[in-house]
């Protein structure tokens, strides 16, 4: 590893790190909820659900205190929502078996729900101080360049080399501030496409940037396929325009979320087609209007219909359109309740 790696880093850190609202606490609760909510979500994005979070949520207590719809709602449109069940399950041990303490140990972080060993070694680091080396994508992206390693960039080997590379230098420093330095470091200088070659303080021994690879480092895995899926959401309005809606419980997506009545098909359907789906089970309906969202996920497109109909009948369970907002929603469903009246 290049002489005084880490010290360099850290004095560029000190300088220039990032104004993050969970960078002024050692809490391991706080830093938990900021690390929960960064998986998969930019911090951009993840931030205000952060500071809204936390707000709500302001302990562990309060947290498995709270219900899951509770959760779900403050959490409503942030993807990935296993994560979020995986954060109440965490709570209510925590709560019962750690006396209300978030711990901050490695061992015993690594045995609670939805934590694995990046989140447990980013918090043991952070607020324990434990020598544990957190590698997430800015990380990855920051050692492939600099040693010019190819394994795929999401692989176990890439991983285990990048650690075996810096173990030597997160001891030098406080763990938590060397992961944090090579996280900040990733993403604003050795950035994916805009990557500040000019001004980086490693460029002197940067493999890729001598053999002028920067921009085909790291190595992708290719060929993620991409799956299209047609929903048809049937918002049937009642005398009283009440509709009906479910919990899902699907696990491919939005499992515990609020939806309207589903109909998947293998290809987009006609009006004619929707009408007779619907006149199965309502005697007298008259269409009323019909919006379309595309919503991309990770590897599938959803081609969504929202067909909404007016029925003869009064819903025993049905709900009034503004009560909706009390239920947590996939952001694309949510996006129409506005729309339906
Ligand atoms: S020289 Fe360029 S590619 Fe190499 S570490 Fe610095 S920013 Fe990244």
């Amino acid at each position: 590893m290049e002489n005084n790696f880490a010290k360099k880093l850290i004095e560029w850190y000190k300088i220039n790190q990032r104004d993050l609202p969970w960078r002024k606490t050692n809490d391991p609760y706080q830093i938990w909820v900021s690390e929960i909510i960064l998986q998969q979500t930019r911090i951009d994005q993840g931030t205000p659900y952060y500071l809204n979070f936390t707000e709500k949520f302001p302990d562990v207590k309060k947290l498995a205190e709270s219900t899951l719809n509770d959760l779900m709602k403050v959490c409503q449109g942030i993807g990935y929502y296993s994560r979020i069940v995986n954060m109440h399950k965490c709570a209510k041990i925590v709560v019962s078996e750690y006396n209300s303490n978030f711990p901050s140990k490695y061992d015993e972080l690594i045995n609670l729900p939805g934590i694995g060993d990046y989140t447990a070694s980013a918090i043991s680091s952070i607020c324990s101080g434990e020598s544990k080396m957190v590698v997430d994508g800015n990380v990855i992206r920051l050692f492939s360049r600099l040693y010019n390693l190819k394994y795929q960039q999401n692989s176990s080997m890439m991983k285990k080399t990048i650690k075996k590379i810096a173990e030597i230098e997160i001891l030098k420093f406080k763990s938590g501030d060397f992961n944090q330095a090579l996280m900040d470091y990733g993403s604003m200088i050795c950035s994916p496409k805009k990557y500040k070659c000019d001004i980086c303080i490693f460029s002197k021994s940067c493999e890729a940037f001598k053999l002028d690879i920067v921009d085909k480092l790291p190595v992708k895995k290719k060929n993620i396929s991409i799956s299209q899926r047609f929903f048809n959401y049937f918002i049937v309005l009642d005398k009283s325009s009440k509709v009906k809606i479910h919990k899902r419980k699907e696990k491919d997506i939005w499992n515990n979320l609020y939806e309207f009545e589903l109909l998947e098909t293998n290809n987009k359907i006609s009006f004619k087609e929707a009408e007779s789906y619907l006149k199965e089970k309502h005697e007298r309906l008259s269409f009323k209007k019909k919006h379309q969202v595309s919503h991309k996920l990770t590897h599938q497109v959803l081609s969504i219909d929202f067909w909404i109909f007016e029925v003869d009948e009064v819903f025993k369970l049905g709900l009034d359109i503004p009560s909706l907002n009390n239920y947590p929603f996939p952001k694309p469903i949510f996006s129409i309740i506005s729309k339906i009246q």
